[in-house]
């Protein structure tokens, strides 16, 4: 997941022209200067063009392998070999079917991790490499942006530096490919946490989130988000009389998050609460009536959630009044977890709250990201103006983020507007932009002064 940005970026500097690497298409972002001759890594020896050649074919694999959440192993598989084969070091599927690979010492001084997602949205888009008239061509298929193409960007950039590189810097990179991290489950992520946890290894100093921002720009925020489900159920009722009918429970329901909504008004819709009803049905089988919905909120940063929990808490004693029955509830206020439930003969009431992460918004005056405007400057020319994005989504950034407290931001190739439509696809130019800019980040990182945490 990784959801649209919300219209709050900002400038940094100057505007910049076209880009001549998106011929014509959606004219985002500005002008490039002609990719250097062989990039920063061509101290890494390969001649450009084979590197570029390999470097597509890197991405344009892994796209081919299928991973849908909780069917990622076969392109863990294939992302651990590809990494071993291009040098990184103690390569993996790790037991959370992570795909895993590091560079330089265990000890080093310093713990930089890369941490993309292998995992899919379901639907097929046949993978193929299409001219358009710029240099690369267009890698259409599912996950080419949402998220195998900044996922790649992070490896090709890690081969590119190598082991002595990071040895002679006293840096640990970690390169993860984490597994369910469209499933809200965000099983690979929780499985680094675990072991990055700073006793058994050390938490990261930094941490890269490998999402589309497009190249020229870095992502320093994603809201958080809260899913509701509703049950209730009424003994049948003839639908000429004067009731209602059960679904009005669940309008009821939205009417209430709509005021939490209006309440909180923000500026941008970043900083609003932003509901949304995912899903709604009523059934009969002629003795009940039954209602079920789900509602998500995208919430703010900063949300004070328990006091949302007490609002619905309310709201459903009101609703559950004329049930009349013991209530059961193990609502979690400041997990936002939990069941609460009412029941008596005929009627029933239940909600259920799940899927609660907190929004982020990092430091956008931390060395990480000075270090990645540094670098799209670098990469781009003396007059490109790199951008800051925030999104209405969430992504692994935040389940990771809220433990690690370190700097943080979320780049990679690729437009998020793509992410999860039929029309997904990966300019590769800007593919190939994007593992520059990796590479010169992570390097402008290396050479940064240490900061005490
Ligand atoms: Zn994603």
């Amino acid at each position: 997941m990784d959801g649209v940005p919300s219209g709050a970026a900002r400038h940094t500097g100057s505007a910049g022209g076209r880009d001549p690497a998106r011929t014509g298409t959606t004219g985002a972002g500005p002008a490039p200067a002609a990719r250097h001759a062989g990039g920063a890594g061509a101290r890494q020896g390969l001649p450009s063009r084979r590197r570029d050649r390999v470097e597509i074919e890197l991405v344009r694999g892994l796209v081919a392998v299928p991973s849908l959440s909780r069917h990622e192993a076969a392109a863990s598989g294939w992302l651990a070999a590809e990494m071993e084969a291009r040098g990184l070091e103690r390569c993996q599927v790790d037991g959370a079917l992570n795909a895993v690979g590091e560079l330089g010492d265990p000890d080093a001084s310093r713990l930089v991790v890369l941490l993309g997602h292998i995992d899919t949205v379901p639907g097929n888009i046949p993978v193929r490499i299409e001219a358009d008239g710029s240099t690369h061509g267009v890698l259409h298929g599912r996950g080419s942006v949402d998220a195998k193409g900044p996922l790649a960007a992070f490896v090709a950039a890690a081969a590119r530096l190598g082991g002595d590189w990071a040895r002679a810097h006293d840096l640990r990179l970690i390169v993860a490919g984490a597994t369910e991290e469209e499933a809200a489950s965000s099983r690979g992520a929780h499985h680094l946490l675990e072991r990055l946890n700073g006793r058994d290894e050390p938490m990261p100093d930094f941490c890269i989130i490998g999402e589309p921002s497009r190249w020229h720009r870095v992502t320093l925020g994603y809201k958080g988000r809260l899913l509701i489900d509703l049950l209730a159920r009424r003994p049948s009722s003839h639908t000429a009389g004067p009731e209602a009918g059960v679904g009005i429970t669940a309008f009821d329901l939205w009417q209430r998050l709509e005021q939490v909504a209006e309440r909180n008004g923000g500026r941008t819709p970043f900083e609003r609460v932003l509901p949304s009803l995912r899903s709604i049905g009523t059934t009969s089988d002629g003795l009940y009536d039954t209602v079920r919905a789900d509602f998500g909120l995208r919430l703010p940063v900063d949300f004070d959630v328990a006091a949302l929990v007490d609002e619905l808490t309310s709201w459903f004693g009101g609703a559950a009044a004329d049930i009349d029955g013991p209530l059961f509830s193990d609502l979690d206020p400041e997990r936002a977890t939990g069941t609460i439930r009412c029941e008596r003969g005929d009627a029933g009431l239940e909600l259920s709250l799940r899927g609660h992460e907190i929004g982020v918004r990092a430091d956008r005056r931390s060395p990480l990201v000075r270090a990645f405007l540094a670098a799209i400057r670098g990469v781009g020319s003396p007059e490109t103006a790199p951008r800051f994005v925030v999104k209405t989504g969430t992504c692994d950034m935040n389940i990771v983020w809220p433990v690690w407290q370190c700097p943080v931001v979320a780049y990679g190739p690729g437009d998020s507007t793509l992410d999860h439509t039929p029309n997904e696809h990966l300019e590769l130019d800007e593919y190939l932009l994007a593992v520059d800019i990796v590479e010169l980040a992570l390097r402008n990182l290396a050479a940064a002064p240490p900061v005490a945490r």
